[in-house]
């Protein structure tokens, strides 16, 4: 076996890979998909050469790829990859750092402060926020409600990482109706229950009532609000500085979801829309989506020093005296992939007025589309384009069903379908670095196509 000529071929693969993907189908065809069974077959009786192996993934696996690495992926938030963050990526794979401890790896440890200071630096956190880098954002909400519940007990006198939560005082949990799936997942899995909830009503866009709030008494339990900045469909932000004063007075814990909306915190442009964001308890957000690193990374922020710390702490006896950050001990890993890397590349490389800029692209692109559609009779743009989202409904929800299936069936670009109102809309996000003002023109333009052609 020969190690370097297998890995200099990966890279090879991968560079052919960059070269072609802005070109290619968005989402593969048929032929690919079924090609993918080459993959497959039983476990092989022994050892073969790397280099055969690798061959077999690069041209059947990369085939068979969404490239959402490319400008015309409009699905899911989903994001692309930005240069530094891959090349950052490739270089943290071949070190294969475990960034639990300092001690296992240094570069990961310093690598994490200069990230944690320049995200908290970006987007105005308070300086002794504590940052936890984890698998997504379904994880960093978990990873901040988990935090909040052992916090908020701990505040009524009860130990919940040793005692548990049976015969721990009830937490009221208040969620807007539109909170993200994953939120009420999380509060599932960290044990408060994804039903055992107080659902406030929201607006046309998805924006919790304020004035809908309930007037909870904290003697009947510590209160937990969970609210959202960027709604999956709309995009829309919560009226963060009333839920913070209503929280505030009643000694409760503010969580929000802003798993791609966080970054309109790095666009001065944007401070109306995220007034009162910063004075969340905590934050979970996702690094690869709105900030294009690699998979998987998210983000959690606890701006209560101390409290992760007390949900995630590990004791072994193995374990050395802390020499600054410990990662397993504030997050629900102990061995870890070190994300921050990717993290810290995109910033080292964008800088502030870069990752600005990044988010007013997208949202430009996102607005440039809304508009050419708007302009039709027949499409009908249904959210306030207020960031990177737009939602469009073509005559009704089954023409938009049959105007979407044309879409994928093309293979242009790609977006999805969701629920809005009752029928079907397309949800059209843009999340990439690569996907300009004029993308999205053109995008619009394969839309209208397409529409015209199922006349
Ligand atoms: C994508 C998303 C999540 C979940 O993020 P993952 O990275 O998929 O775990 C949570 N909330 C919102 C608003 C999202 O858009």
């Amino acid at each position: 076996m020969d190690e370097l000529s297998a890995l200099r071929d990966a890279a090879e693969r991968a560079l052919a890979y960059a070269e072609t993907v802005d070109d290619r189908r968005v989402f593969p065809d048929p032929a690919a998909i079924e090609e993918l069974n080459a993959l497959a077959g039983p476990l092989p009786d022994g050892p073969s050469d790397p280099a055969t192996t690798l061959e077999l993934l690069g041209v059947v696996g990369g085939a068979a790829t969404v490239a959402t690495t490319g400008p015309n992926y409009y699905g899911f938030v989903t994001g692309a990859t930005h240069p530094a963050a891959l090349g950052a990526a490739i270089l943290a794979a071949s070190w294969d750092q475990n960034a639990a401890l300092p001690i296992m790896s240094p570069v990961a440890a310093a690598v994490y402060d200069v990230s944690r200071d320049w995200l908290i630096d970006l987007l105005g956190l308070s300086p002794q926020t504590e940052i936890a880098y984890v698998t997504g954002a379904t994880v960093a909400n978990a990873t901040c409600l988990a935090a909040a519940r052992d916090a908020l007990l701990a505040d009524a006198g009860w130990d919940a990482p040793t005692q548990g939560l049976f015969d721990a005082p009830a937490i009221q949990v208040v969620t807007g109706d539109q909170a993200h799936s994953t939120v009420r997942k999380s509060l599932g899995f960290v044990g408060l229950g994804s039903e055992r909830i107080v659902s406030v009503p929201s607006d046309d866009q998805g924006r919790l009532r304020a004035d809908l709030l309930p007037d909870l008494d904290p003697a009947d339990g510590p209160i937990l609000l969970c609210a959202q900045a960027g709604e999956v469909n709309t995009g829309a932000f919560d009226p963060f500085d009333r839920l913070a004063d209503w929280t505030e007075r009643r000694g409760g814990w503010l969580h929000v979801d802003g798993a791609f909306g966080l970054w309109a915190l790095a666009d001065p442009g944007r401070a109306d829309l995220v007034r009162g964001l910063t004075r969340a308890d905590s934050l979970a957000t996702d690094g690869h989506k709105w900030l294009n690193v690699t998979y998987d990374c998210g983000i959690a922020f606890v701006q209560r020093p101390g409290a992760l710390r007390r949900t995630f702490a590990s004791v072994a006896g193995y374990l050395p005296p802390a020499t600054g950050f410990e990662a397993m001990h504030h997050t629900p890993q102990s061995s870890q992939r070190a994300r921050q890397v990717e993290v810290w590349a995109v910033l080292r490389t964008l800088g502030r007025s870069g990752v600005a800029d990044l988010v007013r692209q997208s949202c430009d692109a996102a607005r440039t589309l809304a508009e050419r559609l708007a302009d039709l009779d027949d499409f009908a743009v249904l959210n306030e384009v207020v960031l990177n989202q737009v939602l469009v409904r073509y005559r009704n929800g089954a023409a938009t069903e049959r105007l979407l299936a044309a879409v994928h069936d093309d293979g242009r670009i790609w977006c999805g379908p969701t629920q809005w109102q009752g029928e079907t809309a397309m949800r059209i996000s843009v999340s990439s670095w690569k996907t300009t003002v004029d993308d999205a023109r053109r995008a619009a333009d394969v839309i209208v196509e397409l529409a015209d052609s199922l006349d």
